[in-house]
């Protein structure tokens, strides 16, 4: 009786503590911890439309993006719920039908293999971690699970999964993996992408898109049918769905617009790191085809020994960066692929003239204004040293108007000019425009300030030709989408922009010395200027339409020298493409003729005598039309005279009695039989200047004497044709005929 009482309470005491250790079981199941979750998120840098322009690698040696359980796109959960647990929303953690199911498959095949794994338990595996795949692995995922099921609610649990599963190619998350395969965010993927990436986790290592998008195809069209099935898409969704043609991505932003983005964390310009995306200005798309311009030319320019590009694109309206390229090739290391071109202080050459001639509009000058191209000193920051300019084809042209002067890139005119207008007031004109960097005062540089002697770099001259495609308002770029510029400013009148806008995109005013047709043409108005440094060291070329800037340089970091064994070369072919490109990004495909700047009120079109620039009168020979200033009073030609005599004015005097004589003297057949045989051309101690950029028949010298029967010698060498192509250095040119007599010149080439 004892015994069996004593029995009876053993059961009894048994079966208490056996229910309280169940209970404490369970108990531990239900509230036990779990494990924490640590949110790696590597920030994203992405172009003006979402795209990933850079993503770099988090500590953990992945990159990630967190969505928020609130922000789940609802196709990426139908197809995840499709692809991994469709009763996700009425089990607790673990589904006692799918463990039977993958309980009986285990039998079947008599071993145990991968199965019956709900959502919330596979987030249980990703937070744990264990490699051990056996019983007791799946016990303690299933404990994990009903934990979770218990901490978190089911939009939590799923917005877990998405962020934790693994994608494939060092992507964790669908934020990542959507933009690394599809290149767009979450939200906008199709169903039919949305079932891809659901398929990836179950053999992230097996399906890899980037080697072969086709491997899991299968798999996606399973998705989607079960997507069908569970109702989540219409017939008529599900039939677009099958049949869309997924593109993939290759990978590549990995390198797109790699200096921008260094330049965009240095410059401070970048918001604090708690930011989830940094969204910049860029156009990844017009980024790309620049890159592909620049990949493009590298053999030309590897030609003339120019190892590196700089290109970058402005958005008129707003001040944004849309593509910044720094040097063609990030990569490479043996020239500086590293060094961003676009923020390297380089020597401009000509790009700076149109300032020049800017400052001089808005003291009153205008296009109409006549300048000296004469044989003319400068004083000089030195005492009793002066400056003598020359143009690139060694030639004085007498009486040149700002037109033409600019157009054609003179020399002599713009030092003219800016000689007048005074290096310090340039100087300061050049600073408000946005050049900030220089280092020397107004009197090292003197009027050296117009042919580019001063260091700018290239995203303050696209910044400053901007200028004047704005109407004359400055603005400091910006590279962030949205961001406020922190600077506008009023730089020139309407009126100045205008014409020096006007000016720049006059094809027929530069074609005497561009030639015609070239890489400076467009099919819709484009203002466009060239610039090449000391020794041919930069080529640069600038310019603009109504809706974006395009600046490229080429050269060398190392400022090596270019060479120039043939024509028209450098930035120009580099700058063509990218404008096309950058234009059709702005206004579409369709040929866009829209004028740059619409001519202000105050300027009107008149007549003007082709030599003086003044009004013509009856006895002007050649009569053109420029806009000149509507307030402008009107001033008659007083140079031309009856009878076709002209009047000039002092300074071209001496100019002009040399151009007449030289012609008498080129005349053909005006040296006698017996006269000494004398060359014409080149003159005796002329300084020629080589630029490439211009017409192929300025780089070499047409050697003329007065006999044509002569045999010519440069450097002692015989040379057969009369066009002897300009090499830098002294030269003795000596011409000889039969009878004897020969002339000797020496020139000079730099
Ligand atoms: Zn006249």
């Amino acid at each position: 009786m004892r015994i069996r009482g004593f029995a009876g309470s053993r059961a009894r005491g048994v079966a208490l503590v056996s229910g309280i250790a169940l209970l404490a079981f369970a108990g531990w199941i239900y509230f036990g911890p779990v494990p924490a979750i640590a949110v790696v998120e590597t920030p994203a840098i992405l172009d003006r439309n979402g795209l990933v322009l850079a993503e770099p690698l988090s500590e953990r040696g992945d990159r990630s993006q967190w969505l928020r359980a609130d922000a789940l796109p609802p196709v990426v959960v139908q197809a995840t719920i499709a692809a991994e647990d469709k009763r996700f929303y009425s089990h607790h953690g673990v589904d006692p039908i799918a463990v039977v199911r993958a309980a009986w498959h285990d039998v079947k095949r008599l071993r145990l293999v991968e199965g019956g794994s709900t959502i919330t338990q596979q987030v249980a595996k990703l937070l744990l971690q264990k490699r051990d795949r056996g019983l007791v692995a799946k016990a303690h995922e299933a404990i994990v699970a009903v934990r979770l099921e218990r901490h978190y609610d089911k939009q939590q649990i799923l917005a877990l999964y998405l962020n934790l599963a693994p994608y494939g190619n060092q992507s964790t998350g669908i934020s990542r993996a959507s933009r690394l395969y599809f290149g767009v965010v979450p939200e906008d993927l199709t169903a039919a992408q949305a079932a891809y990436l659901a398929a990836l986790p179950q053999r992230p290592g097996a399906f890899n898109p980037l080697r072969d998008g086709r491997r899991a195809m299968k798999r996606q069209q399973q998705v989607l049918a079960k997507m069908r099935a569970l109702n989540f898409v219409t017939q008529h969704d599900f039939d677009v769905a099958r049949a869309e043609r997924l593109r993939f991505e290759h990978g590549e932003h990995d390198v797109i617009a790699q200096h921008f983005i260094e330049r965009l964390s240095s410059g401070g310009q970048a918001p604090s790191p708690v930011s989830r995306h940094v969204v910049t200005t860029i156009d990844a798309e017009l980024q790309r085809e620049v890159q592909g311009i620049v990949r493009a030319q590298q053999q030309d320019l590897l030609n003339h020994g120019a190892h590196s590009v700089a290109v970058a694109v402005l958005d008129n309206r707003t001040g944004e960066w849309l593509a910044w390229e720094g040097s063609g090739d990030y990569f490479g290391d043996e020239f500086g692929g590293a060094i961003d071109g676009v923020t390297t202080l380089r020597q401009p050459g000509s790009a700076l003239k149109p300032f020049t001639y800017a400052l001089a509009f808005e003291r009153g000058e205008s296009p109409a204004t006549v300048l000296a191209d004469v044989p003319s000193h400068f004083p000089t920051a030195e005492q009793g040293v002066v400056y003598t300019p020359r143009n690139y084809d060694g030639r004085f042209r007498g009486p040149l108007r700002v037109r033409a002067a600019l157009a054609g890139s003179e020399n002599v005119p713009a030092v003219a000019m800016a000689s007048r207008l005074g290096p310090a007031s340039l100087m300061r004109f050049l600073r408000r425009a946005g050049f900030k960097d220089f280092d020397k005062n107004a009197d090292y540089y003197g009027v050296g300030l117009t042919l580019g002697d001063a260091e700018v770099r290239l995203e303050q001259l696209v910044a400053a030709y901007s200028m004047f495609a704005r109407g004359g308002v400055y603005i400091e770029p910006v590279m962030l989408k949205g961001q406020p510029s922190r600077l506008q400013r009023r730089v020139v009148s309407e009126r100045t922009a205008f014409w020096i806008t006007d000016i720049l995109s006059d094809g027929d005013a530069r074609e005497f010395v561009f030639g015609r047709g070239g890489n400076l043409e467009f099919p819709f108005p484009v203002a466009v200027k060239t610039g090449t440094s000391q020794a041919y060291r930069d080529n640069w070329t600038v310019g603009y339409t109504r809706d974006v800037t395009v600046g490229v340089w080429v050269g060398n970091f190392d400022r090596k020298s270019l060479r120039n064994s043939t024509g028209v070369t450098g930035a120009g072919p580099i700058f063509h493409s990218v404008m096309l490109a950058a234009q059709k990004r702005a206004r579409g495909p369709l040929p866009a003729d829209v004028a740059i700047i619409d001519p202000p009120n105050d300027v009107e079109r008149a007549p003007v005598c082709a030599l003086s620039g003044l009004r013509p009168s009856t006895y002007c020979p050649n009569v053109t039309t420029e806009w000149i200033a509507s307030e402008a009073p009107v001033k008659f030609c007083s140079w031309h005279h009856s009878g076709g005599s002209v009047d000039w004015p002092p300074e071209y005097r001496a100019w002009a009695q040399a151009a007449e004589s030289h012609q008498r003297a080129a005349a053909p057949r005006v040296a006698s039989k017996h006269a000494p045989l004398q060359i014409l051309s080149p003159p005796n101690g002329a300084t020629y200047l080589i630029d490439p950029t211009l017409r192929i028949a300025y780089q070499s010298l047409k050697l003329r004497a007065s006999s044509p029967q002569v045999t010519w010698k440069v450097d002692e060498k015989k040379v057969a044709s009369t066009d002897w192509p300009l090499h830098p250095g002294w030269h003795t040119i000596e011409a000889s005929d039969s009878e004897g007599h020969r002339d000797t010149v020496r020139i000079e080439v730099k």
